[in-house]
């Protein structure tokens, strides 16, 4: 646990680099593939994880150079977060931004590693597994994956 909640005593664009990152909790969320209404443009979540997510460590292969691997993934900034329609709704910098604190069961508020209900689901599918025709098949309601 850390003793110095600097979340609850800066802006976000405050936020050191390092700062920044420790708010992720690497639960998968934003790394489930998103299918998005042509007509009305809502966006549907899937049981199918990104290609380069490793289900083990529930870390991105690809970090560094994700957004040129995957120009659909996008950074989260404090600048652009308030107008992301499909954030995860248990995204820790989601729920930040919207309420001014982190949840009890965050890493950084609780010390210890976040809990398995709060990563993506073990029996996600990997993008390679899955033809595109298919991806519908795979929506999922956003909570189902707890
Ligand atoms: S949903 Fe938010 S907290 Fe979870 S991995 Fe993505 S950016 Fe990090």
């Amino acid at each position: 646990m850390t003793t110095n909640k600097f979340w609850k005593q800066k802006k976000l664009s405050a936020f050191t680099a390092e700062e920044w990152e420790s708010v992720c909790t690497h639960c998968g969320r934003c790394c489930l593939l998103k299918l998005q209404d042509e007509d009305d443009d809502e966006v549907y979540y899937t049981d199918v994880v990104c290609r380069y997510h490793d289900c083990r460590t529930h870390l991105c292969r690809e970090y560094k150079n994700r957004c040129l691997l995957v120009p659909e993934c996008l950074k989260l900034t404090p600048e652009n977060l308030g107008n992301i329609t499909w954030i995860p709704k248990l995204c820790a910098y989601h729920i930040l931004h919207q309420t001014g604190d982190l949840p009890s069961w965050h890493p950084l508020v609780s010390g210890r590693p976040l809990p398995d209900q709060y990563k993506i689901s073990p029996d996600v599918v990997s993008e390679p597994d899955v033809p595109e025709e298919e991806l519908e098949d795979h929506i999922i309601e956003e909570d189902d994956n707890d």
